[in-house]
């Protein structure tokens, strides 16, 4: 007989999304635990720029709509759990840097100055002077005006080591294709089966029941919604094509570049990392990422020398190897909308599909499942040891940066 192990809840996907709510769950006295096909973070997570978002980017973008609310107390949100006073435990997550700029070498059009001077954002957008500029911008050749934005850059890398090491016990490895999920007369998901992923386990498979299922596997999402037979979640994919370079005499950039386009786009989307031998590289995001799809990758990166060489003439890149990324963004489906602006949750029958959008908007996800939890009467039952499952499954590894 197949084995039978019963817990509150199970969450699918160890990307940003389930870690967050895994560690906000355990935190909240609920059984959870966490499956991972692949390696945690290994999708969108490991590939984000880290940049926690004050809601200016989507104004630029024109879009000051919903985002731009969700979004506003975000960096506080962080903030908290970084500094160990929040709902999730974020201690020693390092900091790449602790703001984040905005750059533009056209002179201040009156467009921009319009928008900065706006009231929605008067206080949250610091214009710097010459002397206040960071090291990039203080050897720069161009007019160009540079302002503070209240955002900040995390490294996704250490983020990922910290939600996974405090909850390490309940972070399970299988087989995507191993799981058959098992409905009761009413239609709920009663339990999953899974086949073990361990050669010496007691038995080939286990069935696990649980009171609520979520999916938090970001583009795998997809195949769990059809695994699950569930109607209702749509999903889409936004690709982008994002570009590395890594040189040691490149400065550190955290910035939006700019350009001309009317509706203010940052052109360039720069952050800095570093690998495992501490070399310097520059991730590029922004327009050159979104339109760069369409490019081979020999395209994408002389596209890249271009743009970088217009936006920052001063800075020597002759010795720098260049590198393209294709990554999809992972979301739910709007209708009538290109992006969704906030984070979703689809719940149907006793399974919960989320997306978080954005890195940034993780923590009102959480928010946002543990209402639905509240409402749907699942509260936390004694918990058990985890210490059986670990005969069926091993641990997930954590994904590393594309530049290690
Ligand atoms: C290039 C890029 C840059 C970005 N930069 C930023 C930024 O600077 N700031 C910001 O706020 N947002 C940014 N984002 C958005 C942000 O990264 C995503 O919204 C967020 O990481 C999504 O997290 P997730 O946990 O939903 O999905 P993912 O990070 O994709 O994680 C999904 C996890 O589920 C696992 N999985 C897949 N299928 C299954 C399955 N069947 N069963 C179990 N597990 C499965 C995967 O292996 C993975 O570990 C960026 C996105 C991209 C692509």
């Amino acid at each position: 007989m197949t084995p039978t192990y019963s817990t509150d809840i199970v969450i699918f996907g160890g990307g940003i999304a389930g870690l967050w709510l895994l560690n906000r769950l355990r935190n909240q006295g609920f059984d959870a635990i966490l499956f991972e096909s692949n390696q945690i973070g290994s999708g969108q997570t490991i590939a984000s720029q880290g940049i926690i978002h004050g809601g200016l980017k989507y104004a630029l973008n024109g879009a000051l709509t919903g985002a731009t609310e969700a979004i506003a107390d975000m960096p506080s949100r962080w903030r908290n759990c970084l500094a160990g006073s929040g709902d999730v435990d974020l201690q020693g997550t390092a900091i790449l840097s602790n703001h984040y700029y905005l750059w533009s070498a056209a002179g201040l059009r009156s467009k921009l100055k319009t928008f900065l001077g706006s009231k929605s954002l008067r206080g949250k957008v610091n214009p710097l002077q010459n002397k206040e500029f960071s090291s990039l911008f203080r050897n720069s050749t161009v007019q160009g005006n540079l302002y503070e934005l209240p955002d900040f850059v995390i490294n996704t890398d250490s983020l990922l080591q910290v939600l996974a090491r405090n909850q390490f016990d309940h972070l399970f490895k299988y087989e995507k294709d191993a799981i058959e999920f098992n409905r009761n007369q009413l239609g709920d998901i009663e339990s999953v089966s899974i086949i073990s992923n361990l050669p010496n386990s007691t038995s080939s498979e286990i069935q696990i029941e649980a009171q609520q299922f979520i999916f938090c596997a970001g583009g795998g999402n997809e195949k769990l919604i059809s695994q699950a037979n569930l109607k209702t979640p749509n999903t889409q994919r936004r690709p982008l094509k994002m570009v590395w370079i890594r040189n040691n005499d490149l400065p550190p950039a955290y910035v939006h570049c700019i350009g001309d386009s009317f509706s203010l786009t940052p052109r360039l989307t720069v952050t800095t990392h570093y690998n495992d031998e501490n070399d310097v590289v520059w991730y590029l995001g922004g327009e050159l990422a979104e339109k760069g799809v369409e490019r081979s990758n020999e395209e994408q990166i002389q596209a890249a020398k271009n743009q970088t060489a217009e936006s920052f003439p001063w800075v020597d890149f002759s010795n720098a190897s260049w590198n393209c990324i294709s990554i999809d963004r992972c979301e739910a489906k709007i209708e009538n909308r290109f992006r969704p602006d906030d984070t979703c949750l689809i719940a149907e029958d006793n399974a919960i599909a989320v997306w978080p959008t954005k890195l940034t908007l993780t923590p009102s996800l959480a928010d946002k499942i543990v209402e639905h939890l509240a409402n749907n009467s699942i509260a936390a039952r004694p918990t058990n040891d985890n210490s059986t499952l670990r005969q069926y499954f091993g641990e997930p590894k954590i994904a590393v940066p594309y530049w290690n």
